[in-house]
């Protein structure tokens, strides 16, 4: 492994090496190629294919070029391009979070069979206690008046209004 990592630094020496752009273009041809297999019955597969085939060259031939100001330069417009593209989808970035956050929140409730069918804020619902045992936070259905809670850790019985 030394030796590889010793082969890899002299391979490296004076190449430009890797930025943001080429872990992009590694991200990219990891989802092209997912994508040709998805499709592998059907022709967009060898779109696919083709596409991450250059990709992967252009990322490599990025990674061994000498022209540092030349990548540096498509580097720089590549994470212009990324900071556009993040400014501009906010919005509905926050509202793919918000929503995905309700719906494992609601998956959740509904394999503990707690509160089933029942939608919103899980902090309104639950009550969370640390157990006076292990100090593990036990969450119990919340508006249930005085109950005994077990906790699922170490088992310690304990009795709190809710
Ligand atoms: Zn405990």
């Amino acid at each position: 492994m030394r030796k590889f990592n010793k082969w890899l630094q002299q391979l490296m020496t004076g190449k430009y090496g890797t930025d943001e752009l080429s872990s992009f273009l590694a991200v990219l041809s990891i989802v092209l190629f997912v994508l040709a297999v998805i499709s592998m019955r059907f022709s967009p597969a060898l779109v696919f294919l083709v596409l991450m085939t250059i990709v992967i060259i252009w990322n490599l031939y990025r990674m061994f070029s000498h022209d540092y100001a030349r990548r540096q330069g498509e580097n720089l417009r590549f994470l212009r391009m990324r900071d556009g593209f993040l400014y501009h989808t906010e919005d509905i970035r926050r509202d793919v979070r918000k929503w995905w956050n309700g719906f494992t929140a609601g998956f959740k409730n509904k394999k503990m069979g707690k509160n089933a069918g029942t939608k919103g804020d899980p902090n309104l619902k639950y009550c969370i206690f640390p157990c006076p045992g292990c100090g593990a936070q036990v969450r119990v259905p919340a508006n249930k008046g005085r109950i005994q809670i077990r906790c699922p850790k170490c088992r310690t019985e304990f009795i709190r209004n809710t």
